[in-house]
């Protein structure tokens, strides 16, 4: 409605009130001024709307709603402080706040964090060295620096509003020196070689058409695509959590939650992706790029 229509009806509505006052009962004019009042209210609104043209833009933009995913977690209590020198009890050695038995003398630890023991490589400690037969390399061995535990999430049926929530799933990753990161997931292991940060752009660009595709068909389908001069095939996507976070020499940290991608190629290559979710659980998106290799393949 214009501003030229709207005084027009405010005018008219004055007149009738004028007019209405002098002869008309009391219970009618209240009701003919009530309505002068709605009219004269709705054409006022609906001018404010049209004086403002960025909003039909606006609602235009985003065809998506932003992620809704929910993720239930369990409360995990965790003391204030850690004390940082503690001693077996029984041979004085040093032991860790989630250890639950003495690496060195075998007796049974009372842990001052009760962590969830990851499905393999729990036997891995800070500070220890692996060798690890490297596909391409031979023989390597790291020290481990830090150690991520990883809860795997699901969802009981598919639906926005279907909470994630752990499977009971508890999985490692290791930041190795030299610089690598050693990963466990489900039945396959990863030794990663190269890491690099990507962008919420790169994901939706590089990877996400693919894992949707894989996703449409509940993770059936042979979904293959090209990514930094190679062939991939998706091999599993899925969600997490991570549980817990030990040592150092790793740039993703407790409390984040995130979906992985995992693929690999025909000649035993591998990617790890993991995209977080933005907020305040937020990790930095990473790929890493490595290869699959055998549980055996992993001297602790
Ligand atoms: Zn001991």
């Amino acid at each position: 409605m214009n501003t030229r229509k709207s005084w027009l009806i405010a005018v008219f509505a004055l007149v009738f009130l004028f007019i209405g006052i002098s002869f008309l009962p009391t219970p009618v004019y209240l009701f003919a001024a009530f309505l002068a009042f709605a009219i004269g209210n709705a054409a006022s609104k609906s001018g404010m709307g049209a004086a403002q043209p960025a909003m039909p833009a606006m609602s235009a933009a985003p065809l998506q709603p932003p992620t809704t995913t929910r993720v239930e977690l369990p409360e995990r209590p965790m003391p204030d402080s850690i004390p940082a020198n503690l001693k077996c009890p029984s041979c004085g050695a040093s032991v860790k706040p989630t250890d639950k038995v003495c690496a060195f003398c075998g007796s049974t630890l009372q842990p001052v964090l009760d962590l969830p023991e990851p499905a393999k490589l729990g036997g891995l400690a800070i500070g220890g060295s692996v060798r690890v037969v490297h596909p391409k390399k031979g023989e390597l061995t790291f020290r481990v620096r830090g150690r991520l535990l990883f809860t795997e999430l699901w969802q009981a049926s598919h639906g926005p509003n279907v909470p994630w929530t752990p499977t009971g799933n508890y999985f490692a990753g290791f930041a190795l020196e030299p610089a690598g990161y050693l990963l466990n997931w489900q039945d396959r292991f990863y030794i990663m070689d190269e890491r690099r940060s990507l962008t919420d752009m790169d994901i939706n660009r590089d990877f996400a058409p693919y894992a949707r595709q894989f996703a449409q068909s509940n993770q059936t389908a042979r979904v293959e695509f090209s990514y930094s001069g190679a062939r991939w095939q998706m091999v599993d996507i899925g969600r997490f959590a991570i549980e817990f976070e030990d040592g150092e020499g790793s740039h993703l940290h407790k409390g984040a939650i995130g979906r992985f991608i995992h693929a690999g190629s025909g000649d035993g290559q591998a990617l790890v992706i993991d995209d977080f979710q933005s907020g305040g659980s937020g990790g930095q998106d990473t790929l890493w790029r490595g290869f699959l290799i055998k549980e055996t393949d992993i001297k602790i």
